[in-house]
């Protein structure tokens, strides 16, 4: 089921720098990370050769927020953060899928209750949809990069082909 949607990546990415992810088929379990807002094909604009355009997607948190935030993988909590000026309180989980490091952004979480080391499974609770950091409103933003690089961003529906 999670190669249902193949065109995404064609279409939001450039399939050549993320080579090897046209199938997530051996990723195990997916869960959509905040369980309370409906799932749905959600845009992804960050251009690889420019370095520019929008590094995830963010899922919206309703006016308040204060939503569930869970794994949306098997993986291992690497670091836990309040930067006020950017992610606010974030959380990155590291997840090997397709033999591949990825590691998963949740950022902008009003709080979190995990702590580095902690192995979490999908849907794990991570935190709750808030609006710190840099963000204008109650929302999610899920941000994936290979090998926690940067500029190898990747297109999170590309791992959430199920929904
Ligand atoms: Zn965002």
């Amino acid at each position: 089921m999670r190669a249902r949607h193949p065109e995404w990546y064609q279409s939001d990415t450039d399939a050549s720098k993320v080579k090897g992810n046209k199938s997530s088929s051996s990723s195990g379990p997916v869960v959509w990370p905040v369980p309370d807002v409906i799932a749905g094909k959600y845009s992804f604009t960050y251009n690889p050769d420019t370095k520019t355009g929008h590094r995830g997607i963010d899922i919206p948190g309703g006016i308040n927020g204060g939503q569930q935030v869970v794994s949306a993988f098997n993986g291992v909590v690497v670091r836990t953060e309040k930067l006020t000026n950017s992610y606010g309180n974030f959380v990155v989980v590291k997840s090997v899928i397709d033999n591949k490091e990825i590691f998963v952004y949740y950022a902008h979480m009003a709080s979190f209750q995990v702590k580095v080391g902690d192995q979490l499974d999908p849907g794990s609770q991570i935190g709750i949809v808030g609006s710190t950091g840099k963000s204008t409103g109650p929302h999610l933003h899920f941000e994936i990069r290979l090998d926690n690089n940067y500029d190898k961003q990747i297109n999170p529906m590309n791992y959430l082909g199920g929904y």
